[in-house]
Formats: structure tokens, C-alpha cells, sequence
């Protein structure tokens, strides 16, 4: 038996050094990227948090067990890497025992004998072949050659999985000719309970040799496997638990990122372009968090999926920015890595690839990938494993736009505009309180202190106060906020954009400068609480401005109406007889989580009759305005606002609702084409709740 422990020993020993080699090359070019000290300093003060995050995500596979089948297929599996880990503590075991006494009947020390181990072993691993037998399945039914660009798998590393598939069946089968031999040669450690390998051992002849050589095999092939899942995407096994202790929490979603440059958040007044890194530019410019990233991706392509931009026939796939990036950073990192010495023997293609901007024509990023992004946040939130795209996109449009200038000039005039005007359409800030004046009641415009009566600060944002459509919305909710006794005020000509467009488009500069007026003005102004009408306002002034000294408690107006009906100071008397279909936007659901108040206050409505398109809440679907695309020509595929109003058609609504101004106008916009075309009915409309609640609310 000794000749069976060297073997086993030494390919152990030659496994562990060539994936130890490969880990030490994953973690140098990791940390040769950019500092991100606020990930650690996050994760250290949240210890409970991480561990809640472990636990759920990493552990618990909440977000895969969402997509059944192929999440309890990879629950079983990803538990079988555990559970077999005691497999394997057996197999060394004997292994070391067999050399040594000659018998190799080891049992790791109290629990090795018990039944229940025995049995979860077999257990675990049964259930990880059927896993297999439907991940097998679930690959032949969705191949790309099959669907296309309708495939998730699209674009993926589809020959690399399929081995993967096949290794884990070799640790299956092999596994179970080791246990099932042991069994019969009476070195197994369970008399009962390890059921599977009870009946393996009913097939198989009795024999030292065959128990060695099941013993080898399986050591063996999990040192390959190993080998192969550190130079795989099955890296994620590894990296996984890794990247959700650093993501973001809750998650990637809601606040945009301040720009960070060597870790430290950038002071637009001290910056030197010369010396700090403005976004990413290069692939050096990628922060560590940034590399985790591209390590942990396991091409699954749930959030290419979900990506209104892939679905609507646009160069955007979520999964694939990821990995041209993931595969550029391994193509140059032996010379990112190089010494210096090394580094003056560069040849110029060498020194290319090193300079190879991240986005341009002969970039690693097409621009048009780039600007198709909506900020939605479906791949965020679809991530199993907590990848965070649109941070990625912002730091690469950051660099686009402030070192670059280079972007989509339809959205120079609106950054034009921001800066001149401090909205988007340009419009004179004498227009932002013309609409009190359609009101048969006071609104108090606020010009220097809120005063001590004025509960909340209604802030009206750019659309709310100056688009006709979106108007309709900021009087509903005025009206109501007047009915139900809650005293508001507004700023008026002293509110300017929340500066949501240009963070978006990745001007930073300007957000900042419009945060900071902002922040001021609410800070003089003594401002507690405030109500937005505007999503993207709403996430901004919650979420982005306590980056820059602004903290107040922000609710969407939804938030606030749906409390006053349930305190029962608003009461919807008026029946509204229609079907209605609701359209989350995605900067107040998947961004900030408010799925539920909106459809509260239609419930309380009486006669509506609500249905829920296919795609709703989290898997929700956006309009396709977000990620200042609001500003920019739709020229490629179909339009985001077609697709969405297509799916709101089959449910055959009398309205359409949603919670956001810009999603008003995209969808009417689409409604009012879908008309002119003959394909909708005369009497559809999109409406904000806001809207509907008034109706309701005013007697007949
Ligand atoms: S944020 Fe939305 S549009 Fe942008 S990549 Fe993700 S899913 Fe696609
Ligand atoms: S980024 Fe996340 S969701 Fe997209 S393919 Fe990679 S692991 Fe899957």
C-alpha cells in the first residue's frame, strides 16, 4: 500500500504547487489594480452584516434559488463541495493509514463512524449527479445554437462548462468506486446509513485492487479538477464567497459610487488629470474589487437575460463587459507584472496591448456597449454572485467624459444646459414654480428658512416642474398633499437638477457642483424632511447626497401617499372601473426597493383591477430612460420603450401606471406611436398613481 500513498501524495503535492502558482499569479495582478479601501473598512465595522451575507447568498443561494431548476440544482451541487470535503478527509486518510499499518480502514475521529454522516455523503452526492443530469439538460434547452442571442449561455465559454460538468461527475462516479470497494473489503467507516454505497459494493467484486485503484482516482481527479477550476470560470467557487464579503451592501444597487482615485475619493478642487486616476481608462486603472470581478464571473448570463439593452438587439451584454474585460486583464498581465528591468524590453506591440484604452473602436469596449447602458440595475440585481456592473460602466464613462470628451453629443446639450441653466431642457428657472399657478390653493415657495409649520420639502425635480406631462403628476401630488392636511413647501427657482443626469452620463464634476448648490441650499434652509416626486431625484437625495455632507429622511411620494391612505387621511371614494397595469421604475424598485407602495394605493382604489406584466419588481423591466439615456438618440435595435409597452399590451390594460416622470414620457411616447400605428386603443394612457389616486380620491 505504500506505493499507492506516494502516488497519491506526490500528485498531491504537484497539484497543490501548480494551483498555488496560478493563486499567487491571480493574486498580484489583483492587487497591482487600484487601491479600494472602503470595501475592508466596510466589511470590518459590518461583521454582522458579512456574516448575514454569507449566510443568504454564498450559503443559502438566494438569489439562484430564485431560477428553478437550475438554482436547486446548484444548491445540491454547491453543498455537495462541502459535504464531500469529509470524503476526501476519508480518502487521505486511508490513504496515509494504508502505508503506514497496510490497512486503510481510517475514520476521521468521533463522527466518522456515524450513520447520518455516511448517509448525508451519499446523500449529497446523488443529489449533485441529478443536479448534473438538469444543469445538462437545462444546457442542451437554452443552447445558443439553438436561441441565439435568446440564450443566456450566448457569448459564454461553452466547451469550459461542459468539462466542469464532466469533472464532477468523475468525483461522483470515482468516489463511489472508492467507497462502494471499501465496503466490500471491510474497511468502510459506516455499518449503515451510507445507502448508495451499499448498493455500489452489491456490483462490485471484492478486491484491494480495485480499492486502490477507486482511492487514486478519486484523489486524482479532484488535484485535476483543482488545477482546472483555478484556471477556469469555476474560479467562483473561491472567489465567490470572496467578492459578496466586499460588494457593496445591500447591494450595488441604489447610490452611485464616488470617484475614487488610489483609494481615496477624489477632490474635484485639488484633482491633477496628470497625476489621478479620473475613472478607468486603462485596465490598470481597475480597482482590486474591479479584478474580483472578472475572477468571479461564472458566465452564467442571468444578468445578460435580464439586460433590456441585449434584449432589445443592442452590442450591451452585461456578462460579456465582464469578461472582455476579464480576458484583456489576463492578456496583459505578464507584462502588468513584468519587473522593471523586464518592462524596458517591451516591444511596441507589447506596449499597445499595455495602452489598449479600455473603451473606443479599438478598444476592449465598443463605445456603443458603453452608452446603451440604462443603469437599470437588472444585472446587478440578477448577479448570483454579486458582481457589480454599473459601477464598472460609470468608472469607464467617467473617463470617457471628463478626460476623453468623448460621448454621445446629444448629451452635450443637456450637460450644457445643466451647467447654464441647472435642468436639463435649458428652461429659464423662473419657470420651476409656474405650476402653483394652476392650483386653486397656496404652495409656500421657500426662499431662504423652511418655516417651523412646513413638515416636509416637496421636491419637484426638473420633469416634475417643467415638463407638461410630468406637471400633471407634481399638481396630483400637491392636491393631495393639501387634501390630507400635510404641510409642504417648495424651493422653486431655487431648486436646481439633483445633478442624477450627469452622475449618470459620468460627468462627476458637474453632479458635484450641482450636489454641493443643492446641498447648500437645503442646509440653509433648515430642510428635515423631504417628498420627490422623480425616482432618480429620489435615489439621488437619499442615497448620493450624504456623500457630500447632504443627510435628510427622502421618501418617493408613493411612500408618503400610500401611509396617509392607510392612516386614513386620504380615502380613494370614486370607483376607477379599468384594468390596470403597473410599470416599475427602476430607480425605485430595484434601486431603493419600493415595489409594494404603489400597488398599495391602486388596491385601495376602488373598481381598479390590476395585472402584473410578465416582467415586474425585481425582474422588472425598465423604460429606458435611466443612465442619462433620458438624453441620448436610441439608434440601435428596437426601442427599450416599444418593447416595454409591447409586454404592457398583452395584458390589454384601459391604463397604464407607473411612479416616475421619465417613465411617462418614454412610455407615453411609445403608447402614442403604438396608436398612431393602429396597434393600440384610442382611450390608453400612462399615468403616475399619484394621478389616479386623485381621481379616486375627489368625489365624483
Ligand atoms: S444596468 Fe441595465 S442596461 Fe445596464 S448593463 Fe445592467 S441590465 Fe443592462
Ligand atoms: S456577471 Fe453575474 S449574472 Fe452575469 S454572467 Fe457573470 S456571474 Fe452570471
Amino acid at each position: 500500500m505504500l506505493w499507492v500513498a506516494i502516488v497519491g501524495l506526490v500528485g498531491t503535492v504537484a497539484a497543490v504547487a501548480l494551483a498555488g502558482r496560478r493563486v499567487l499569479f491571480l493574486y498580484r495582478l489583483a492587487t497591482s489594480g487600484q487601491p479600494a479601501p472602503e470595501r475592508v473598512a466596510y466589511a470590518k465595522e459590518h461583521v454582522g452584516a458579512e456574516i448575514r451575507a454569507q449566510l443568504v447568498e454564498v450559503f443559502g443561494q438566494r438569489k439562484l434559488l430564485k431560477w428553478t431548476p437550475s438554482g436547486t440544482a446548484h444548491f445540491f451541487v454547491m453543498w455537495a463541495f462541502f459535504i464531500l470535503a469529509t470524503v476526501y478527509l476519508e480518502a487521505y486518510g486511508a490513504l496515509i493509514q494504508g502505508a503506514i499499518t497496510g490497512k486503510p480502514d481510517f475514520h476521521i475521529p468521533i463522527i466518522g463512524t456515524w450513520p447520518i454522516l455516511g448517509f448525508l455523503q451519499d446523500f449529497i452526492a446523488v443529489a449533485a449527479l441529478i443536479g448534473l443530469i438538469a444543469f445538462a439538460a437545462i444546457r442542451v434547452k437554452n443552447s445558443p445554437k439553438k436561441l441565439g442571442r435568446g440564450s443566456r449561455f450566448s457569448g459564454s465559454h461553452l466547451g469550459g462548462a461542459w468539462l466542469i460538468l464532466f469533472m464532477i461527475f468523475n468525483v461522483i462516479w470515482t468516489m463511489f468506486l472508492f467507497r462502494g470497494s471499501a465496503v466490500n473489503t471491510g474497511n468502510f467507516p459506516y455499518k449503515s446509513g451510507a445507502f448508495a454505497s451499499d448498493l455500489v459494493a452489491r456490483v462490485l467484486p471484492t478486491s484491494d485492487v480495485l480499492e486502490s485503484v477507486g482511492l487514486l482516482l478519486h484523489i486524482g481527479v479532484m488535484l485535476v479538477f483543482l488545477v482546472i477550476v483555478v484556471n477556469s470560470k469555476h474560479l467562483h467557487i473561491f472567489t465567490a464567497p470572496l467578492n459578496v464579503l466586499f460588494s457593496r451592501r445591500p447591494d450595488g444597487l441604489g447610490p452611485a459610487q464616488p470617484m475614487r482615485s488610489n483609494g481615496q475619493v477624489l477632490d474635484f478642487e485639488e484633482a491633477d488629470p496628470e497625476v489621478d486616476v479620473f475613472g478607468r481608462g486603462k485596465i490598470s486603472d481597475t480597482s482590486w474589487k474591479g479584478f474580483l470581478d472578472f475572477y468571479t464571473c461564472t458566465e452564467c448570463g442571468r444578468c445578460q437575460s435580464q439586460c433590456p439593452a441585449w434584449i432589445t438587439d443592442k452590442p450591451l451584454s452585461p456578462k460579456m463587459l465582464i469578461l472582455d474585460q476579464r480576458d484583456h486583464a489576463f492578456a496583459v498581465a505578464p507584462y502588468l507584472l513584468a519587473g522593471e528591468k523586464e518592462k524596458e524590453g517591451f516591444s511596441e506591440d507589447v506596449l499597445a496591448l499595455l495602452d489598449k484604452p479600455l473603451v473606443g473602436e479599438g478598444g476592449v469596449i465598443h463605445p456603443d456597449v458603453l452608452w446603451s447602458c440604462t443603469n437599470c440595475g437588472a444585472c446587478v440585481e440578477q448577479c448570483p454572485v454579486d458582481i457589480e456592473h454599473i459601477d464598472h460602466i460609470l468608472d469607464m464613462r467617467r473617463y470617457q467624459v471628463m478626460i476623453e470628451s468623448s460621448f454621445p453629443s446629444e448629451a452635450g446639450v443637456m450637460l450644457k444646459n445643466l451647467e447654464n441653466k441647472g435642468n436639463p431642457w435649458g428652461m429659464s428657472e423662473m419657470k420651476r414654480a409656474e405650476w402653483i399657478e394652476e392650483l386653486d390653493f397656496e404652495v409656500p415657495v421657500i426662499d431662504s428658512t423652511m418655516p417651523d409649520d412646513v413638515e416636509y420639502l416637496f421636491w419637484v425635480g426638473c420633469a416634475g416642474a417643467l415638463e407638461d406631462r410630468a406637471k400633471k403628476t407634481t399638481k396630483a401630488v400637491a392636491e393631495l398633499l393639501h387634501i390630507a392636511g400635510v404641510k409642504f413647501g417648495v424651493l422653486g427657482p431655487m431648486e436646481a437638477c439633483s445633478g442624477d443626469p450627469a452622475r449618470r452620463l459620468g460627468m462627476e464634476f458637474l453632479f458635484t457642483m450641482l450636489a454641493q448648490q443643492n446641498i447648500e441650499t437645503l442646509n440653509e434652509a433648515g430642510v428635515k424632511k423631504i417628498v420627490a416626486t422623480c425616482p432618480h431625484c429620489f435615489n439621488t437625495l437619499a442615497n448620493e447626497y450624504p456623500q457630500l455632507g447632504g443627510s435628510y429622511e427622502v421618501v418617493h411620494h408613493t411612500q408618503l401617499l400610500s401611509h396617509l391612505v392607510e392612516e386614513g387621511r386620504l380615502t380613494p371614494v370614486t370607483p376607477i372601473e379599468q384594468k390596470i397595469t403597473y410599470h416599475d421604475p427602476c430607480f425605485l424598485g430595484r434601486h431603493n426597493k419600493v415595489y409594494a407602495q404603489p400597488r398599495d394605493i391602486m388596491a385601495k382604489v376602488p373598481g381598479v383591477q390590476t395585472q402584473e406584466m410578465h416582467r415586474c419588481k425585481e425582474r422588472g423591466f425598465c423604460c429606458g430612460a435611466g443612465g442619462a439615456r433620458m438624453w441620448m438618440e436610441e439608434r440601435i435595435g428596437k426601442r427599450i420603450n416599444t418593447e416595454r409597452v409591447d409586454e404592457a399590451l398583452t395584458t390589454d390594460p384601459d391604463t397604464v401606471s407607473t411612479a416616475c416622470p421619465f417613465c411617462l414620457v418614454m412610455l407615453g411616447d411609445a403608447i402614442n406611436e403604438k396608436k398612431n400605428a393602429g396597434q393600440a386603443k384610442e382611450s390608453l394612457e400612462v399615468v403616475d398613481v399619484a394621478q389616479l389616486l386623485i381621481k379616486s380620491v375627489k368625489a365624483g
